[in-house]
C-alpha cells in the first residue's frame, strides 16, 4: 500500500484512482495540479487522470470497470459512472502460480493458547451446553427450558460458560429429498457437533417432522441420553422436567472440561466482512490478512468465505491453490453460485448493498478485491462446500453466501471457534456459540461505536500504525479472546443474532 498524500490513498502504482481519506471540499488541490471538481465523500474514489469513455478504471491494479462517459481528473467516481466488466472465466483457472512459502509468512509472537481439547477435531474456545433441534416447532419450548436451566442448573456447574439454543427454521415444510437439501442437513448435522459443545449431543425433536434423527446422528448416537421427542410426553410439566434432567446430565459432564495449553494447530477461526466500505480493503481486511498469515504460519486453520465477494477475484485465489484438484473445487463452488443466481434471475450486481455504495464501494469487483485482502498471502490448502468440516489445516476457502448470518452459521458448522468480522459501516452482529471480534476500517467508526467495536484498523489509513503492527495486535487479541482471557463487546452485552441455515432447496 502506498500512502499517497495527506488526503488520498492509492494501493497500486497502476491505479488511476485514489480513495479520499476524509471528506474533501470542492476545488481542493489534492495532488499537484489535481483539483477536486466536487465534494468527495470520505472513502470514495477520485480520478487521478482524465479517463476517456470506455477506458479502464483501475484500483488495486485491477480493472474495476469501464468509464461510461468521459471522466475529467479530479472527479468523484461513483457506481453510476462505471460499466461492470464480465466475470473472470472459470474454465481455465491457473493453480499454484502464487504459492508463498511458509517461511515468508510472518512468525507469530505466540504459538500456544489455552483451549478446551476435544476427543476429536479442533479444540473449543468456550465451554457451552447446546440444545439443538430437528425442527423449528420445538424452538419455543427450548427457549423456555433454557431460561430455567440458566437460573436453576447452570450456577451449580461453574466450568460451563453458557447454555444456548441451536434453533433454525429448517426441518419440516421443506423438500427434504431435493438434491440441494443436503446443504441444510449437513449444516445442522455439523452445528450439533461444534467444538465448543464438547461432544455432548442434546437434540430435541417434535415427532412428526421430515428431518429425522437418523439424518443427523449415527445409530449409536440415537439414545435417550442424547435425543428427546416432545410428542412422547404428556403435558408441560413432565416435558420440561425431562428436558431439565437431560440437560443436568450433560452439564455434569461438560463441567469436567478445563482449559489447557494447546498448540495453534488446535485452533480454527473464520473471517468474514459485513457493511464494508472502500477503507475495508485498505485497513481492516489487510490487517486481518496479516493476522491470518501469522496464525497459518503457527499451524492454525483459518477459513474465509463469501462466494459473491471473491467471485470477481477468483483468478487470484486459484493462483494460491496448491494443486489442480483444489483449484477445480474452487471453480466448482463459483459455478454452483453463478447457476444459483442465474436460476433466480439475478446477476452478481445484486451485491454490493446500498450501504457499501455509500461507503465508496462502486461495484462487486471493487468489493471483491478488498474482500480477498482478508485472506493474507498463505496458500489455499482446501476448498469446502457450505458447512463442511475441513480435513486439512492452514488457510481454507469455505464457500458460503456473503449474508452475514448465513456465512456465520455456515462457518460455525465448519467448526470455527471464533470469528473475526471486518466492518466499515458498523454492525452489532454476534453469535451465541462463539466470540465474534468486530474490526472496523475507519477511526470515525471506532469513535462513534467506541464500546461496540473490538479493534480499530482505521489507524492504518492515517499512518499511526503499519499493517504488520495492526495485524500483530489483532493476532494477539484473537488469542486472548479465544482463550477467554478477554471477552468481545457482543459477548459482554449479549448481542446475538439468530442462526440462519442456508437452504438452497425448495420450501413446500
Ligand atoms: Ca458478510
Amino acid at each position: 500500500m502506498t500512502e499517497y498524500s495527506r488526503l488520498l490513498i492509492k494501493v497500486n502504482n497502476a491505479d488511476n484512482v485514489a480513495v479520499a481519506l476524509m471528506d474533501i471540499a470542492e476545488n481542493t488541490e489534492v495532488l499537484s495540479g489535481i483539483f477536486t471538481r466536487s465534494t468527495i465523500p470520505q472513502a470514495h474514489k477520485i480520478a487521478l487522470t482524465d479517463i476517456a469513455a470506455g477506458d479502464s478504471i483501475v484500483r488495486y491494479g485491477t480493472v474495476l470497470g469501464y468509464a461510461k462517459d468521459f471522466i475529467p481528473k479530479g472527479s468523484w467516481i461513483n457506481e453510476n459512472m462505471i460499466i461492470l466488466p464480465p466475470s473472470p472465466e472459470l474454465d481455465n483457472l491457473k493453480w499454484g502460480t502464487d504459492l508463498v512459502p511458509a517461511e515468508d509468512l510472518p512468525y507469530p509472537p505466540r504459538t500456544t493458547w489455552m483451549g478446551y481439547k476435544n476427543a476429536q477435531g479442533f479444540a473449543g474456545t468456550r465451554n457451552i451446553l447446546a440444545i439443538s433441534t430437528t425442527v423449528q416447532c420445538t424452538a419455543g419450548v427450548i427457549n423456555a427450558a433454557i431460561k430455567r436451566i440458566r437460573s436453576e442448573l447452570l450456577p451449580k456447574y461453574p466450568n460451563v460458560e453458557n447454555v444456548i439454543a441451536v434453533n433454525h427454521t429448517y426441518g419440516c415444510g421443506v423438500a427434504i429429498n431435493a438434491p440441494e437439501a443436503k446443504v441444510p442437513i449437513r449444516i445442522i448435522k455439523n452445528l450439533i457437533r461444534h467444538p465448543n459443545f464438547g461432544g455432548e449431543i442434546m437434540l430435541i425433536g417434535l415427532g412428526c417432522e421430515k428431518l429425522t434423527y437418523d439424518m443427523l446422528l449415527s445409530p449409536e448416537e440415537i439414545t435417550p441420553e442424547n435425543v428427546l421427542t416432545l410428542q412422547d410426553f404428556s403435558g408441560h410439566d413432565i416435558m420440561m422436567k425431562a428436558i431439565l434432567d437431560m440437560a443436568e446430565n450433560k452439564l455434569r459432564r461438560l463441567n469436567a472440561r478445563k482449559r489447557e495449553p494447546l498448540p495453534l494447530s488446535e485452533l480454527i477461526i473464520g473471517l468474514q466482512c459485513g457493511g464494508s466500505d472502500a477503507f475495508s480493503g485498505l485497513t481492516a481486511n489487510p490487517s486481518a490478512g496479516y493476522a491470518s498469515d501469522m496464525l497459518v504460519r503457527g499451524g492454525a486453520t483459518v477459513l474465509f468465505s463469501e462466494v459473491t465477494e471473491v467471485r470477481d477475484g477468483v483468478q487470484y485465489l486459484a493462483a494460491r491453490t496448491r494443486d489442480k484438484e483444489t483449484c477445480m473445487r474452487l471453480a466448482e463452488e463459483m459455478r454452483w453460485y453463478d447457476d444459483y443466481l442465474k436460476a433466480a434471475g439475478v446477476g452478481r450486481d445484486a451485491n454490493p448493498t446500498p450501504g457499501n455504495k455509500k461507503g465508496g464501494l462502486s461495484n462487486i469487483v471493487e468489493k471483491a478485491m478488498g474482500s480477498i485482502a482478508k485472506s493474507g498471502r498463505a496458500p489455499i490448502e482446501e476448498v469446502l462446500s457450505p458447512g463442511e468440516r475441513p480435513t486439512k489445516r492452514g488457510l481454507i476457502y469455505a464457500a458460503t453466501p456473503a449474508s452475514d448470518f448465513v456465512c456465520g452459521t455456515s462457518q460455525l458448522a465448519s467448526g470455527i471457534g471464533l470469528q473475526v468480522f471486518m466492518t466499515g459501516r458498523g454492525t452489532p452482529y454476534g453469535l451465541e456459540a462463539l466470540p465474534v471480534i468486530k474490526v472496523c476500517s475507519r477511526n470515525e467508526m471506532k469513535k462513534q461505536w467506541f464500546d461496540l467495536i473490538d479493534f480499530n484498523a482505521g489507524v492504518v489509513a492515517t499512518g499511526e500504525k503499519t499493517i504488520s503492527e495492526a495485524g500483530t495486535e489483532l493476532f494477539n487479541l484473537i488469542l486472548d479472546i479465544a482463550e477467554g482471557k478477554k471477552k468481545t463487546y457482543s459477548e459482554e452485552y449479549g448481542f446475538y443474532n439468530d442462526l440462519c441455515v442456508f437452504n438452497p432447496a425448495p420450501i413446500t
